[in-house]
């Protein structure tokens, strides 16, 4: 990769003629590498040519974790057009505000997007590819096998020039604070990510005592990977942790319609998964799932979660059922094309209330209200600098200078490091509950809400108080076939947790917390529920 050209359509040439293991899995449909790279080629080109899309111009994606979603992908940033991933959780009225805010000149969408979109498409002169729509199109959409025709047997890319600072992504923030932000990204950011996830498995294991050659010998007698894909590839953590690695290694990946413990656990067996990457509520729902020993999950060699704070008490519980160095968290953002620290191996058994490292293209420093940096121990908020953060938000000029000065992401999350550079997360400065002027950090609380081995899920908001300004408010799930008391939670919260700290409000639930299609928590909906937002 050293000396590898920094742009994604090197990646998609990479799959040119490559013959053996898949490039993409998809129920009992197999695409090798080779036709994926014919496939894509064949798309860029009608793009070119049909839609006249070119240098620049918008390409929006809106579906599931189709083979398609790949395809389009990479014909679109192949050919130096910009890819807008839509979340495809969106209604109606938010996909029409990601057509309209990114300008797409073309939709590339599954039936239930192109549904749910109503005909906004044809109103705001987007030309729609309909993807696995079988009944009848919009006026003007084409479906996807037409618009391909017949695919040759050696397809070329349509030339284009590109450079590594060119944009190559919009991808949209979570909206787990607010509205979502379309992160520009270049073609060089997504390459550093990429670069960073593969220097970060060369450092667990160097961690563990081994020099590099001998890292190196064992990394390249692994076969290719093979990794599921539980994540929606329109977020950043799916398509470009999970997504562009894989396929940039020769690796295979296999992709899910939905999240669903039992297809992954048979989809490991099945497709000999060696890799999955999710988000904590999803490796906690497989730790506890009662169907974990009857499969076979050999194959598997990492499991790593991020996106979300992943409370400490998982890994006691990974430990118990899988080998202990695989697990792993890594803790980013779409503003920094996703990885900025990972930890994983033993030094995430050792800490595993840390977030890691900073991987090997980021800079981390956290810094006061002033922006002057801290010292180790401190809290402050959390910024980045790297080869990995975007170019900027897409038409937002006043978010982009307030959110990006000098190279450094402020990314608007509280942390400290310690001595030796581990990051911690601490919580969301948004979430962050002031209560009497003492600060309490959520992520706090809902680790030692978690040590409670018949917690499934934990929310921890603030409440208003007249007195206080706020106070603590937790929202348990127990794990489904597991009792949980308020008096039992308290006893066991009793000398973990200063008194302050401590809830004043618990909530036991027996339902699923609200989540977002990144599996975040949505506290705003939390607090709603509850009666915890102001003014009520
Ligand atoms: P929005 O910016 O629209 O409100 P979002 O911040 O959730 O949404 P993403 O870019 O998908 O959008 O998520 C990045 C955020 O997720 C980080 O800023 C951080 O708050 C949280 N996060 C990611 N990984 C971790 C982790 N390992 N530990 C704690 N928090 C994490
Ligand atoms: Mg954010």
């Amino acid at each position: 990769w050293a000396n590898a050209p920094v742009h994604l359509r090197a990646i998609l040439e990479g799959s040119r003629g490559r013959d053996g293991a898949a490039a993409l899995v998809y129920g009992d449909e197999r695409m090798s590498h080779a036709d994926y790279f014919r496939t894509a080629a064949v798309f860029a080109r009608r793009l070119v040519d049909d839609y006249g899309v070119a240098k620049g111009d918008r390409v929006a994606i809106a579906m599931r974790n189709h083979p398609e979603w790949v395809v389009a992908f990479f014909a679109a940033a192949g050919i130096g057009a910009i890819v807008v991933p839509l979340n495809s959780w969106w209604t109606g009225a938010e996909l029409e505000f990601g057509l309209t805010d990114s300008g797409a000149k073309v939709l590339v969408a599954d039936s239930e997007r192109i549904e749910r979109l109503a005909g906004v498409p044809e109103r705001l002169g987007v030309a729609v590819v309909a993807v696995r729509a079988p009944g009848p199109l919009p006026a003007g959409a084409r479906a996807w096998p037409d618009v391909l025709g017949e695919v040759p047997g050696d397809a070329d890319l349509p030339p284009a020039d590109l450079a590594p600072d060119d944009p190559a992504t919009m991808f949209y923030t979570s909206g787990t604070t607010g509205v979502p932000k379309g992160a520009l990204g270049s073609h060089r950011n997504m390459i550093a990510n990429i670069l960073a996830g593969s220097y970060a498995r060369h450092r667990a294991l160097m961690r563990l005592g081994l020099e590099l050659p001998e890292v190196r010998a064992l990394l390249d007698a692994l076969p290719p990977s093979v990794v599921l894909c539980v994540l929606p590839l329109f977020h950043a953590t799916g398509a470009q942790t999970v997504m562009l690695p894989t396929l940039a290694a020769g690796g295979t990946l296999v992709l899910m319609y939905r999240w669903d413990i039992e297809e992954a656990l048979r989809a490991v067996e099945r497709e000999r998964v060696t890799a999955i990457t999710a988000v904590p509520a999803m490796i906690s729902q497989m730790l506890s799932s009662p169907r974990l020993a009857e499969h076979d999950l050999s194959s598997l060699l990492t499991l790593g979660s991020g996106g979300a704070p992943a409370p400490p008490a998982l890994v006691g519980r990974a430990r118990a059922r899988l080998h202990e160095l695989m697990l792993g968290q890594g803790y980013g953002m779409t503003e920094c094309s996703a990885t900025a620290t990972i930890n994983g191996g033993r030094d995430y058994l050792l800490r595993p209330d840390s977030a890691g490292l900073p991987v090997a293209t980021v800079d981390v420093k956290v810094v006061d209200p002033a922006g002057a940096e801290l010292p180790p121990g401190e809290v402050g908020e959390v910024w980045i600098r790297g080869p990995g953060v975007v170019l900027g938000y897409w038409g937002r000029p006043e978010a982009t200078a307030e959110t990006f000065t000098d190279g450094w992401l402020h990314t608007g999350d509280l942390g400290r490091l310690d001595d030796e550079g581990f990051v911690y997360i601490v919580d969301r400065a948004k979430d962050m509950i002031i209560r009497g002027g003492e600060n309490v950090y959520c992520a706090e609380v809902e680790a030692a809400i978690h040590e409670h081995p018949a917690v499934g899920e934990v929310a921890v908001v603030g409440v208003p108080h007249e007195v206080w300004g706020e106070e603590v408010g937790a929202v348990v799930h127990p794990i489904p076939g597991h009792t949980l008391a308020e008096a039992d939670l308290r006893g066991h919260l009793d000398g973990r947790l200063a008194p302050f700290k401590v809830p004043a409000h618990i909530r036991i639930v027996d339902r699923d917390l609200p989540r977002n299609a990144a599996g975040k928590l949505l506290k705003r909906r939390v607090k709603a529920e509850h009666g915890w937002d102001a003014g009520s």
